[in-house]
């Protein structure tokens, strides 16, 4: 078993506590921690099942079917479904109302050895062990603190990667979901309304830090031009067409001479690929689609060089005898987390290691779902370590399963346990909150 750090835990050094409740406390904690030690191999079972049966957003049945097997071996039921393959669990009632969210989707990297052959979707941004982490902490407050007031969900979130878009427009279609991401989808519903605050935690590829707290992530929007020119053969009549692909080119350019007005505190990333290059080699291409993301922690900075991406787009294509169609997309909102809420997760983490290991503020380019759930509630996301590669990328692994799946787990039930039995911290947590908009104004923005 993996030592802990400190015998004395943080609300005893705080002298918050008298030393009667610094026990119980402790013995609560014990507990947790020796329940999921007694359930280490089924829950490390069930990390390496879920590892290896990656699915893309909206598309996580075989997923859900394995949770929902490990619930019914506790007595946890369904208490909701929403946007097509998600679900929520609860355990308590009252408050306060706790909420964790585990993401369920993974992301194509065709190069995974654990990439689905035909989805060539894989857990390469760990989104499969969030979800075993947050069910083993709710199984372990189901069985250990039958005494503590209030109530929590785990909600089971579908469809974070923005990805595999005209599956989800196909859906959006039929009616089956309303946005493009599953969180986007729960604000729809309303789902989180009742909730007074929200824990959520990401995987960190490999790192030099054992967590990162209080991280601010960007915000972006979904950009696709379709650059329109006109066929001619390619080597007999150049003259007589008009090269998309040229126009593309010039685009790119263009986009590259802008990349000096980016401020650094405004970490700005323009980042695409070219879906269709052209038709067929001995052809002027006269169709070529290009797609990218515009993405600031700013989200002014997002909308204003949106609109000069446009213009760029227009005035090439016009320049060489084109024209192109745009189509933006609103992505996620940048995240600004809960510091209160951090200070609370902050505290629990140094059970398990020193204040040297937990990085606090980074500021991230990468984005989440999650930023738009800041608008209404206090949420946090935190990075833990224990994996081996890139996020994203083909080498990405568990690499320290007890970490991961172990310590992780005690963690999370260490942190609802403590807001659950000390209701003056969720008070503060919301107290300090402000929404930044109003539903009304976040539906206007979604569907712009
Ligand atoms: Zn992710």
């Amino acid at each position: 078993m993996r030592k802990k750090h400190s015998a004395v835990p943080f609300v005893w050094e705080a002298g918050e506590i008298c030393y009667d409740e610094y026990r119980q406390v402790n013995r609560m904690r014990e507990k947790i921690h020796q329940w999921i030690r007694d359930h280490a191999e089924e829950i490390i079972a069930l990390g390496d099942e879920l590892f290896v049966h990656p699915e893309l957003g909206f598309k996580e049945f075989e997923t859900g079917r394995i949770l929902k097997e490990f619930m019914e071996k506790y007595q946890l039921k369904v208490e909701r479904e929403y946007a097509v393959t998600g679900f929520s669990v609860s355990i308590g009632q009252g408050s306060p109302h706790i909420g964790i969210i585990a993401e369920l989707d993974a992301i194509p990297t065709p190069k995974h050895p654990c990439a689905d052959p035909i989805s060539k979707a894989a857990h390469a941004c760990g989104h499969s062990t969030q979800q075993v982490i947050a069910l083993a902490a709710l199984c372990a407050i189901k069985e250990n603190c039958r005494d503590l007031k209030g109530k929590i969900t785990l909600f089971f979130t579908p469809a974070e990667e923005f990805t595999d878009l005209e599956y989800r427009k196909e859906l959006r279609k039929e009616g089956k979901i309303r946005y493009l991401s599953g969180k986007e989808n729960m604000l729809y519903e309303h789902l989180l309304d009742d909730v007074d605050c929200i824990l959520h935690f990401h995987a960190m590829g490999s790192s030099d830090c054992r967590f990162s707290v209080n991280s601010v992530l960007s915000g972006f929007t979904y950009k696709k031009i379709t650059f329109e020119g006109r066929a001619a053969h390619a080597a007999a009549a150049p003259d007589r067409g008009i090269n998309a692909l040229n126009e593309c080119t010039l685009f790119l350019n263009a986009v590259a001479l802008l990349r000096e007005t980016f401020r650094d505190e405004d970490v700005v990333r323009v980042h695409g690929i070219i879906d269709e290059g052209g038709q067929t080699v001995n052809s002027i291409p006269d169709k070529v689609v290009y797609e990218c993301y515009v993405r600031s922690v700013n989200p002014d900075v997002v909308l204003d060089l949106n609109r000069k991406l446009s213009n760029a787009a227009e005035c090439c294509a016009k320049a060489l005898g084109g024209s192109c169609i745009i189509e933006d997309t609103p992505g996620y909102l940048p995240l600004h987390q809960s510091k209160e809420l951090n200070e609370v997760v902050y505290e629990n983490m140094l059970y398990f290691t020193e204040a040297k290991n937990i990085k606090w503020n980074e500021i991230s380019a990468a984005a989440g779902d999650v930023g738009d759930i800041c608008m209404f509630k206090p949420i946090i996301q935190y990075g833990y370590g224990g994996f081996t590669g890139r996020i994203h990328g083909e080498d990405l692994f568990v690499s320290d399963r007890e970490e991961v799946y172990l310590v992780q787990s005690e963690l999370v039930a260490d942190i609802v346990a403590d807001l659950l039995s000390h209701p003056e911290k969720v008070k503060k947590i919301k107290e300090s909150f402000t929404p930044k908009m109003t539903y009304e104004e976040y539906l206007n923005y979604l569907n712009q």
